[in-house]
């Protein structure tokens, strides 16, 4: 996916995103790093073309997906071209059983052998939904409910999987658990786009990184690379200083001293 110039506005006035560009590779794992209303959602919002629905509008750039621009393209292409999104709080069917949940995951392909297939493959990568297979989805954890909720998303097969803060409310185990589905995911060939506010999580499964910070991509670089800077230890994996303080810090001079990556 190629994501060229792209400005967002709301409601006319706010800026959402101003001049992002970011590419994710076919099989890559690529992590969108930031601090609260740094423009994280609304990247995913301007992708899966769900702008309209929050008073949204692209002002200007693109979005090429696989050879094709999908730039304000219906929800249905969208999805239809293969990307498929994980939506922040998990958002699964409370009332309904886990093998239900999956199954409305898969309402829009056509054959009741592949429905059955693709069910059968996110058990394997899931076995706790396989066993919970006739539970009620509002009773499970929430880290069981995450895994639902991207397992849905799985059922599709989709090519590039969107995932919106996934470690939201969760204990730092189930984290790591949820990061390790993650990795497992895209070891089987989905390109995955994580957006997280957990960076630890976050640069240890992706490969290359992207920090947003006030709508402006502000570092982008390997992952490892990311992680390992003294800096960005400091600033995002808990070293001192909260979310805030990190943004103001990154807007400073330490860019300098991240001769790799470029803004
Ligand atoms: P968070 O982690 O808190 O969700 P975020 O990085 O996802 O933050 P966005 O929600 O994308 O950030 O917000 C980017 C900017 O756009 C912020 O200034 C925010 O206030 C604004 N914004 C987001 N949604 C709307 C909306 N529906 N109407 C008006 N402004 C909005």
């Amino acid at each position: 996916m190629e994501i060229a110039e792209l400005a967002v506005m709301y409601g006319g006035t706010i800026v959402g995103l101003r001049d992002v560009s970011l590419s994710v590779n076919e099989g890559s794992l690529v992590a969108v790093l930031g601090s609260n209303g740094a423009g994280k959602s609304t990247l995913l919002r301007a992708i899966s073309n769900t702008l309209p629905l929050h008073k949204g509008r692209i002002r200007k750039g693109s979005i090429r997906f696989d050879g094709k621009d999908i730039t304000n393209a219906r929800v249905d292409k969208v999805v239809g071209a293969g990307i498929v999104q994980v939506p922040e709080g998990r958002q699964v069917f409370s009332d309904l059983t886990v093998a239900e949940n999956l199954r409305a995951g898969s309402v829009t392909m056509k054959g009741a052998a592949r429905r059955k297939l693709a069910e059968e493959h996110v058990m394997d990568i899931f076995p706790i939904l396989a066993e919970r297979r006739g539970q009620r989805a509002g009773l499970m954890s929430g880290g069981e409910q995450q895994m639902l909720a991207i397992g849905r998303a799985m059922m599709t097969s989709p090519k590039l999987l969107m995932l919106d803060e996934p470690s939201l409310g969760l204990a730092p185990l189930v984290i790591e658990r949820i990061g390790q589905v993650i990795r497992d995911i895209n070891a089987t060939g989905t390109t995955v786009l994580l957006i997280e506010q957990n960076a630890s999580m976050a640069l240890s499964v992706a490969s290359d990184a992207f920090v947003l910070e006030l709508g402006e991509v502000s570092l982008h670089g390997p992952a490892d690379e990311l992680a390992a800077s003294d800096r960005i230890r400091e600033l995002y994996l808990g070293k001192g200083g909260d979310d805030s303080s990190a943004t103001a810090a990154l807007r400073s001079d330490d860019r300098v001293h991240l001769s790799r990556w470029t803004a």
